[in-house]
C-alpha cells in the first residue's frame, strides 16, 4: 500500500501520511457500496432523514476539530475554516428534509393513472479539489445520500484530512457501514477507476476544466451521468453610478478570499473609465489592508497557498516585468506565501484570460454597458461575477446579459446551500445545491397503470 505525505502549507511541516487506495481497493469499495445502497434505499424516508440529521449534529459537535484540521492541512484562516465546517452541517440539515419530499408526480393521462418515481441512481463517485475540501464534498454527498444513493468520495491528494474525518463521523453518527466511504488516492488511479467502473453510476467532479473534460469524455463511453464544477475567470463589473467606496473596499475580498484559490474569485475587475482612477486610489489601501499571515490567528484574512508547486504556478503569472499596480503584504520564512497582487495588463494578456487560482487580480477599464458585458463574456468560463451599480434597470439588464451561473449585485456572494450553484460554458455542467440537487441524484421512472371499465 503506498502512502502520501500531507504538509501544512503555512509551516511546510509534515502533518501525517495517508494510505492511498489502489484500483482493487476501489473495486472492493464499490462492491460493498452496492449492498449498502440497496439497504439504505429501502429504509423508510423518515429514517433516512433522521440519519442525516444525526450526521449533521455529529458534524456540529466537531466543528472546532474539523476547522482545526482544515487550518493545518489547507492553510485556511481559522474563521473561514469554522464557517466551512458549519456549512457542512447546514448542507446536511437542508438535505435531511429531502427523503420525505421526493414525491414524484401524478400526471393526468387518458385510460389510467400515471405516476413518476424518483429512483436513486445507485453508487455515486464524488471527486473533489483541494481548495474547499469539506464544503465541496458535502455538496455532493449530502443530496446524493438524501436521494437514496451510496457515496464514494475521493479527496484531492494534498487535502484529504477533513474528508477522512467526515467519513469517520458519518459512522459515529450511525450511518450504515459502507454507505459513505472515503477513498484517498491519486486522480489517475482512484478518480479514473470511479469513472471507468460500470457500477459507479454517476460522477460528481469538481476541479479543473482540463481534467473535467477528460472525465466527461470517459464517462460518455458508458453514458454515465456527470455533474461538473470546473474553473472560472469571473468579472467584477464596477459602474460609475455605484457606491464606489464600498465597491473598492470589498473588491479584495471578492478575489483574495482563500488566497484566490476559489473557483468563484472575481479575478477580473472591470471599471468604468470615468471612475477608473478614483477606484484605483480607493483599491490600493484596501488591498494593502488585507491581513495575510498565520491562519491560526483570528485576525488573519488570508493564509498561504496550498503547496510549493501551486505557488510556483501562481508566481509564473507575475514575472519581474509584470504590470504591477500595487501589492499587499505576505510573511517571509516557511510557508507558501504570496502577497495580494493587482495587475493592469492589456486585454488579451494571459493574466486576463487564464484562471490563476491565486491572489492575483487584473483591473481593466471599460467605456459603457455594452463594452462591460462584452468584456465580461469574453472568456470560455462562466461561473460567477459581481455587478456594482445603483441603477436597478442596469443591474437587471447586465445580470441577464452576463453568461454566468452565479451573479451578485452590490455584493460578492456566490454560495448558499439553499440556492443553485454551477457554471455556464466551460465552467461546468449541471447544478449543485439549492432545492433541486437531490433530483440530480435520481432517475425519473414513469409508471402507467391501466384502469379497466367497471
Ligand atoms: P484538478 O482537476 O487537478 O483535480 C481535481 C480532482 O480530480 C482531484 O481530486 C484529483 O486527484 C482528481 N483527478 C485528477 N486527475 C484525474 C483523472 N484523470 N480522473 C479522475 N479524477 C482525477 O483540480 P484542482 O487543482 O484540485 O482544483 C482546482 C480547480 O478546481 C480549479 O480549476 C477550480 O476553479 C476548480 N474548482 C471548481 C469549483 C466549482 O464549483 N466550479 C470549485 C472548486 C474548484
Amino acid at each position: 500500500m503506498s502512502t502520501s505525505t500531507v504538509i501544512n502549507p503555512a509551516t511546510e511541516q509534515e502533518i501525517r501520511t495517508v494510505e492511498q487506495v489502489d484500483e482493487a481497493g476501489v473495486d472492493d469499495a464499490v462492491a460493498r457500496a452496492i449492498a449498502a445502497q440497496r439497504a439504505w434505499a429501502a429504509r423508510p424516508p423518515a429514517e433516512k432523514a433522521a440519519a442525516l440529521r444525526a450526521f449533521a449534529s455529529v458534524v456540529d459537535a466537531h466543528v472546532d476539530e474539523l476547522a482545526a484540521i482544515e487550518v493545518a492541512n489547507s492553510g485556511h484562516p481559522i474563521g473561514n475554516a469554522e464557517w466551512e465546517a458549519g456549512h457542512v452541517r447546514d448542507v446536511l440539515n437542508f438535505y435531511a428534509a429531502s427523503p420525505e419530499r421526493l414525491s414524484g408526480q401524478q400526471i393526468p393521462v387518458a385510460g389510467g393513472l400515471d405516476i413518476t418515481f424518483n429512483e436513486p441512481i445507485g453508487v455515486v463517485g464524488v471527486i473533489t479539489p483541494w481548495n474547499f475540501p469539506m464544503t465541496i464534498a458535502s455538496w455532493g454527498f449530502a443530496p446524493a445520500l438524501a436521494a437514496g444513493n451510496a457515496v464514494l468520495i475521493k479527496p484531492a491528494e494534498w487535502t484529504p484530512l477533513t474528508t477522512i474525518r467526515l467519513g469517520e463521523l458519518a459512522l459515529e453518527a450511525g450511518l450504515p457501514e459502507d454507505l459513505f466511504q472515503v477513498l484517498p488516492g491519486k486522480g489517475s488511479v482512484v478518480g479514473e477507476r470511479f469513472v471507468s467502473h460500470p457500477d459507479v453510476r454517476k460522477i460528481v467532479f469538481t476541479g479543473s476544466t482540463e481534467v473535467g473534460t477528460r472525465v466527461m469524455a470517459e464517462a460518455a463511453k458508458q453514458v454515465k451521468r456527470v455533474t461538473l464544477e470546473l474553473g472560472g475567470k469571473s468579472a467584477n463589473i464596477v459602474f460609475e453610478d455605484c457606491d464606489l467606496e464600498r465597491a473598492a473596499a470589498t473588491a479584495p475580498y471578492g478575489v483574495f478570499d482563500n488566497a484566490g484559490q476559489d473557483c468563484c474569485a472575481r479575478s477580473r475587475i472591470l471599471v468604468q473609465r470615468s471612475v477608473y482612477d478614483r477606484f484605483m486610489e480607493l483599491l490600493e489601501p484596501a488591498v494593502k489592508g488585507v491581513v495575510v499571515g498565520d491562519p491560526t490567528s483570528r485576525d488573519t484574512e488570508m493564509g498561504p497557498l496550498v503547496s510549493a508547486a501551486h505557488r510556483d504556478s501562481v508566481a509564473s503569472y507575475v514575472p519581474d516585468d509584470a504590470p504591477v499596480a500595487f501589492r499587499g503584504s505576505a510573511p517571509s520564512g516557511p510557508g507558501y506565501w504570496f502577497p495580494p497582487t493587482v495587475l493592469t495588463p492589456q486585454r488579451n494578456d494571459r493574466t486576463v484570460t487564464e484562471e490563476i487560482f491565486g491572489p492575483v487580480v487584473t483591473v481593466l477599464p471599460f467605456d459603457d454597458e455594452a463594452d462591460a458585458i462584452a468584456m465580461a463574456n469574453d472568456t470560455n468560463y462562466g461561473l460567477s461575477g459581481s455587478i456594482w451599480t445603483d441603477n436597478l434597470s442596469r443591474a437587471v439588464r447586465v445580470a441577464r446579459a452576463v453568461e454566468s451561473g452565479n451573479l451578485s449585485v452590490n455584493s460578492h456572494s456566490s454560495v448558499r446551500f439553499n440556492t443553485p450553484f454551477g457554471g455556464f460554458k466551460q465552467s461546468g455542467l449541471g447544478r449543485e445545491l439549492g432545492p433541486d440537487a437531490p433530483l440530480h441524484f435520481t432517475e425519473t421512472k414513469n409508471v402507467f397503470f391501466a384502469i379497466g371499465e367497471s
